[in-house]
C-alpha cells in the first residue's frame, strides 16, 4: 500500500478531493501530488480554508510541502509520522471549520496518541456540513463504527464574518465496518432555526412555514437565539431522527431570500430523501465512504450518486486497498459498497 506518490487531478472535484487526499496520506503514509486543484471553479485553486487544510495537516504529521499558498493550482504533499496532541488553528476568514475538522479528524484517528483540536472559522456555511450536521449526523456514525470523538461547538459563526470555534477530543482507536441498509423507523422529526442579529420573525416565518408540511406538522419546532456577536446569520435545520441513524437537512437565510423559501429548501432535501427510501441522504453519503473505507468495509443506500460522492471514491480506491462499488437499486437509489481487495 505503501506507494512512492499518488498523483491526482483535481480538475473534476472541489476541495473535498484535496481534503479527502490529505486525510488518506497522512494515513497511510503515502507521498501526494494533486494537479488542477478545484480546476473547474469560478476561484479555481487554493482558497484559504483549503490552505488552512494543507497546513494543518502538515502541522499534525511533520509534512514537506510544496505549493501551499493562496490560489495555487497544484501541491506536493510527503506526510511524516502522525503526533496526537493539543492543536488550535484559525482559518482567518469565515472559510469552514467543519471541513478542515472533517480533514484532520481520520488522521488522528490514526495518531500515536490522544487529541485536543480547537478550529475557529465558519461553523455554518452554505456548501459545506454545519456542525450541527456533524454532530448529530456523521459523528454518531463514526462512533458506532469505535471512533472516539467528543465534539463540542463552543461559538456560532456565520457566513461573512466567520468567528466560530470547534473542539474535538479524540483518542485513536480501531474502525469497525458498517452496514446501513435502511434507515428504520422514524423516530421524531425536529426543527430549529438558528438566529443571531436577524429579526425573530424571520425564524418563526420559517418554522410555521415547516409546520405547514405534513411530515412536519407534529415536529418539535425551536427559535435558537444566539448572541447578536455571533451573527449575522440564520440557519433552518431539520433532523429526523430514525431508529439506525439521523439525518440532518440545512438551509441558509441570506437576503433578497424569503424566510418562506429558505424554509422551502430544507424542506425540499427532506422530501427528496424521504420519497427515495434510501437509508443516507446525499451529503451524509459521500462523507461516510472515507470513514467505512478506513474501516475496510461498509454499505449504504442514497438517492443519487452525485458528483461528490463518485469523485471521492476514486480519491479513496487510489490510497486504500478497497473496491467502492456504486450500483442502481431496483426500487431506487444507489447502493454503495465497499470491499477489502
Ligand atoms: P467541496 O464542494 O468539494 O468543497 O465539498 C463540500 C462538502 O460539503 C461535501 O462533502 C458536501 O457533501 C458537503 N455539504 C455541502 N452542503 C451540505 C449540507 N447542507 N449538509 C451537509 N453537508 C454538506
Amino acid at each position: 500500500m505503501n506507494k512512492h506518490l499518488i498523483e491526482l487531478d483535481g480538475a473534476e472535484g472541489g476541495g473535498q478531493i484535496l481534503r479527502s487526499a490529505l486525510s488518506l496520506s497522512m494515513i497511510t503514509g503515502t507521498a501526494l501530488r494533486i494537479v488542477n486543484i478545484r480546476g473547474r471553479r469560478s476561484r479555481s485553486g487554493l482558497l484559504r480554508q483549503h490552505l488552512t487544510a494543507v497546513r494543518t495537516a502538515v502541522d499534525i504529521c511533520g509534512a514537506a510541502v510544496e505549493g501551499d499558498e493562496l490560489g495555487s493550482r497544484s501541491l506536493t504533499f510527503r506526510p511524516g509520522t502522525i503526533r496526537g496532541g493539543d492543536y488550535r488553528f484559525a482559518i482567518g476568514s469565515a472559510g469552514s471549520a467543519v471541513l478542515v475538522l472533517q480533514t484532520l479528524l481520520p488522521a488522528l484517528l490514526f495518531a500515536d496518541g490522544p487529541s485536543s483540536l480547537a478550529i475557529s472559522g465558519g461553523t455554518h456555511n452554505p456548501l459545506a456540513p454545519p456542525a450541527d450536521f456533524i454532530e448529530r449526523s456523521w459523528l454518531p456514525l463514526l462512533r458506532r463504527m469505535g471512533a472516539k470523538v467528543d465534539f463540542e461547538l463552543l461559538r456560532h459563526g456565520f457566513m461573512p464574518a466567520g468567528g466560530g470555534e470547534l473542539l474535538v477530543r479524540t483518542t485513536p482507536g480501531e474502525l469497525q465496518p458498517l452496514h446501513l441498509p435502511e434507515a428504520g423507523a422514524v423516530l421524531s422529526r425536529s426543527a430549529r432555526a438558528l438566529l443571531a442579529a436577524i429579526p425573530g420573525h424571520v425564524a418563526d416565518r420559517e418554522l410555521e412555514k415547516v409546520k405547514r408540511h405534513q411530515d412536519w406538522h407534529a415536529a418539535s419546532a425551536q427559535v435558537v437565539r444566539l448572541p447578536e456577536d455571533q451573527g449575522p446569520g440564520n440557519a433552518l435545520l431539520l433532523e429526523v431522527e430514525c431508529e439506525q441513524l439521523t439525518l440532518v437537512f440545512c438551509a441558509f437565510g441570506q437576503s433578497g431570500v424569503s424566510a418562506e423559501r429558505v424554509a422551502s429548501q430544507a424542506l425540499h432535501q427532506a422530501d427528496d430523501w424521504r420519497r427515495s427510501g434510501t437509508s443516507v441522504e446525499e451529503h451524509l453519503a459521500d462523507q461516510l465512504v472515507l470513514p467505512m473505507a478506513l474501516a475496510g468495509g461498509g454499505s449504504f443506500t442514497t438517492p443519487v450518486a452525485s458528483d461528490h460522492l463518485l469523485s471521492n471514491c476514486a480519491v479513496i480506491e487510489a490510497f486504500l486497498p478497497v473496491r467502492i462499488d456504486c450500483t442502481a437499486g431496483q426500487a431506487a437509489g444507489q447502493h454503495i459498497r465497499i470491499t477489502p481487495t
